[in-house]
């Protein structure tokens, strides 16, 4: 299959804009939710939560600013970052942009990530840490900080499986961590790269690669008529990386624009900035940046940055 680079009947720019902002903006918004059950996003948000100062001020909220992303999304701009100056990716680069970014100590970094990267010599060899750490978990342990970066790897040429699963491993080695990028990434590739969406055959095959596990989440993510049905917010999963990417999946089958997925995501409640960070990014894949209400990028804090790798990354892919 060719890649369409001229004369595309789409906007592949579009596309790349639509996976850098939909990611931040998910993120951004889905702050004002995060770790709220469905119940109490009812309580403090009655009218649903759609704006960015609207974001309950309490203990854990009020150290971002309105339209402030987290760690998902500073993550993803490491793998950015390490892109843009290789024009190329670099295992090693990308390792060490997670460490440097770690050694200032980030808000909202995920006790997993936090485990692997506070390694001290964790860029010898980080697939080695990483996988030492999930050995120490009893092989149990299948968090979703790995899948809350890897938007931005569907928007390279190639061998994008490849890359997905081995910037995983960096600091998730479970196999549902790795199958999860592998699918975000494959789906967002797919959108930004051919406007096509991956068909739910292709996705099961994808997940039934790396672990069975995998294709009941993402049958329950197509079956769910309400995404509440998804139990996004069962305390004893939160951070799950198969709900994180169950949410994702839901919208492909159950809205119509950026905005219903959104606002659906970010008003189910649980770990709702990753699980908007990583749903927005694959909706921002499908339907572009244009489709993005401009309020939701007008507002955010560091929007220039996101214009800036957004060029960066579509003139090294498109050249
Ligand atoms: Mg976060």
């Amino acid at each position: 299959m060719e890649y369409r680079t001229n004369n595309t009947s789409f906007d592949l720019y579009d596309k790349v804009r639509g996976v850098i902002f939909g990611q931040a903006i998910g993120d951004a918004l889905g702050l004002g939710t995060e770790f709220m059950s469905y119940n109490e996003v009812l309580k403090y948000y009655p009218q649903k939560l759609t704006s960015y100062n609207q974001i309950l001020q309490d203990r854990h909220r009020i150290r971002w600013k309105a339209g402030e992303w987290t760690d998902d999304t500073d993550m993803m701009l490491c793998i950015a970052d390490a892109m843009i100056k290789d024009k190329d990716i670099c295992l090693n680069h990308v390792a060490q942009n997670f460490k440097q970014w770690f050694r200032g100590i980030p808000m909202g970094i995920g006790q997993y990530t936090n485990n692997v990267l506070a390694i001290s010599d964790y860029t010898k060899d980080p697939i080695r840490a990483a996988s030492l750490v999930w050995k120490l978990s009893g092989e149990k342990s299948a968090a979703n900080g790995g899948l809350m970066r890897t938007s931005v790897i569907g928007l390279w040429k190639k061998d994008v499986s490849l890359y997905a699963e081995n910037i995983c491993k960096l600091t998730h080695a479970d196999p549902r961590c790795v199958g999860s990028c592998v699918i975000l990434s494959e789906l967002v590739h797919s959108f930004v790269w051919y406007d096509k969406e991956l068909d739910f055959e292709t996705i099961i095959k994808i997940g039934n690669k790396y672990d069975e596990r995998i294709a009941p989440y993402l049958i329950a993510a197509m079956e769910a008529e309400q995404i509440q049905d998804l139990n996004l917010d069962d305390e004893s999963a939160m951070g799950y990386t198969l709900k994180t990417l169950s949410a994702a999946v839901w919208c492909l089958y159950h809205v119509e624009s950026f905005l219903e997925g959104l606002l659906a995501v970010v008003n189910a409640g649980g770990d709702a900035d990753t699980n908007a960070a990583v749903a927005c990014s694959l909706l921002g894949a499908k339907y572009g940046y244009k489709s993005i209400p401009p309020y939701y990028i007008e507002n955010l804090l560091d929007k220039n940055l996101l214009m800036n790798v957004s060029k960066k990354i579509y003139e090294i892919i498109s050249a």
